[in-house]
Formats: structure tokens, C-alpha cells, sequence
């Protein structure tokens, strides 16, 4: 009896472990602006519509919008000038970029489908137009990289996983660590990739690229010796990314 039960169990566990790598095949797609092949299961409007639905809470979090016309019209012109000039406006998406008031944050953000976000904070500490436009072109990096529905699918993917794994084997615990995991590494791959796509967009656009390396300086010092900010825990190491964004500029020719 209890020996049944074991193989029974096992038998589910391995049907919901099967079910969860059939999907994962069959919504493996190869992003067409960057391809890489990315486990996806949102469509763009999706994407659009879960942007679209999240943006006025995303902006309340920080303060809501800055409130200078002029300021939000040259965000607004910097980032036209990025999607304009480079493969952004060939994509689905429609880009929307805001001034949020946070005086005190130092972040940048994008949501699904073109809401991209960056703070009065980090904004005031830019040095010039260049500046600005490495920022925001890190963030388009992040729409047309599909950044977020991949993080999405991704963990459906693991919780599937780990419940096929409690189910047949009681080791849900252990396969949802490993998940974890994998969502962190894909986070830090996904930040190179838009620094690098942010470089493309940059230089299609006429703006100095080295300039991203400002932003990292800019980035470094607002760290300071021990003080980790919130842009930090999810973006790698700026030293890092400086070596890479210098890589991108070598490889697109800047
Ligand atoms: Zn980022």
C-alpha cells in the first residue's frame, strides 16, 4: 500500500516535471532585436497592458512625477531621440519616460512594454545630455530585451519545477533554491545586455558612449564606502560594467 502510493507520487512528480520542460520548449522564442533565444509565455500586449497597469503605482512608490514641465520635456526629448535613431522603434513597444520626484533614490527603471522610470535623484546628478541618455538607453536595453516577461517565465518555469519535485521526491525546497539562483544570474546577465544595447542605442543616436562610464562614476560614489543603495542590489558591480560597456564601444566601433 505505502509502496504504491511512493510510485504514484513519483509518477506525478515526473508528469509536472515533464509538463513544465514541454513548455518551457514550446515558449522558447529567439528575441528578434537581440537574438537571444529567451523563455517567454507573455505576448508584447501583455507586456504593454502589465506596464501600462503598474506605471501610476511604480511612480506613487517614488514620490509621483516630478513636477516641472520642462524637465519631464527633456527626458521626454532624450528618450525620442534614443528609440528614434535605433532598432526601439522598429518594436511593439511604446516607450514613455518619467521624472519621478524622489530626491533621495538613486535609480532607473523599466517596466514591460516601454514604461521606464528614473529618479530626480539620479537625474540631478547627471552632468550633461550624454549622461542622461546612457541611463535611459540602459533602460530601453531592458523593454526590448524582454528583461522582465523572461524573469516571469522563468519562475513559472521553477515553480512548476519544485512542485513536480515535492510531489515525487519531497525536495521542492532544495529545486526552488536552485531557482532562485538562476533568477539572480539571469538578473546580472540581463544588466551587461542592456548596457550593451544601451552603447548601441548611443552611438545610433550621435551620443558619446563614454559617457555610460560617467554614469558608473556617478554610481560608484553614490555607493560610497559602505553605504549599498537600492540600484546597486540589483545591478552588478559598476567595475564591472565598466569593463563591459568599454568591450560594447570597442565592438560597435565608438
Ligand atoms: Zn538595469
Amino acid at each position: 500500500m505505502m509502496r504504491g502510493s511512493w510510485k504514484i507520487r513519483i509518477f506525478i512528480g515526473l508528469a509536472i516535471v515533464a509538463f513544465a520542460f514541454f513548455k518551457k520548449c514550446s515558449n522558447t522564442e529567439e528575441n528578434p532585436y537581440t537574438g537571444k533565444s529567451q523563455l517567454i509565455s507573455l505576448t508584447t500586449e501583455e507586456e504593454i497592458a502589465i506596464g501600462l497597469q503598474s506605471a501610476p503605482q511604480m511612480a506613487q512608490e517614488y514620490g509621483g512625477l516630478y513636477q516641472d514641465a520642462e524637465a519631464q520635456a527633456y527626458v521626454d526629448m532624450v528618450g525620442a531621440k534614443l528609440v528614434n535613431n535605433s532598432i526601439a522603434k522598429q518594436t511593439p513597444y511604446q516607450y514613455d519616460f518619467h521624472l519621478l520626484a524622489d530626491p533621495n533614490t538613486i535609480n532607473a527603471f523599466a517596466l514591460p512594454g516601454g514604461q521606464i522610470f528614473i529618479t530626480y535623484a539620479l537625474y540631478s546628478k547627471l552632468q550633461n545630455e550624454d549622461q542622461l541618455a546612457g541611463v535611459l538607453g540602459h533602460e530601453v536595453g531592458h523593454v526590448l530585451g524582454r528583461h522582465s516577461a523572461e524573469r516571469i517565465a522563468n519562475t513559472e518555469f521553477w515553480q512548476t519545477i519544485s512542485q513536480g519535485a515535492s510531489v515525487g521526491a519531497d525536495a521542492g525546497g532544495l529545486v526552488s533554491g536552485i531557482g532562485q539562483n538562476v533568477l539572480l544570474g539571469n538578473g546580472r546577465g540581463d544588466e551587461l545586455e542592456s548596457d550593451d544595447l544601451g552603447v548601441r542605442f548611443m552611438l545610433k543616436a550621435g551620443y558619446n558612449p563614454r559617457e555610460m562610464i560617467g554614469v558608473m562614476q556617478i554610481l560608484k560614489d553614490a555607493a560610497g564606502p559602505s553605504r549599498v543603495p537600492e540600484f546597486q542590489s540589483t545591478h552588478p558591480d559598476p567595475d564591472n560594467r565598466i569593463e563591459n560597456i568599454e568591450a560594447s564601444i570597442r565592438k560597435y566601433g565608438g
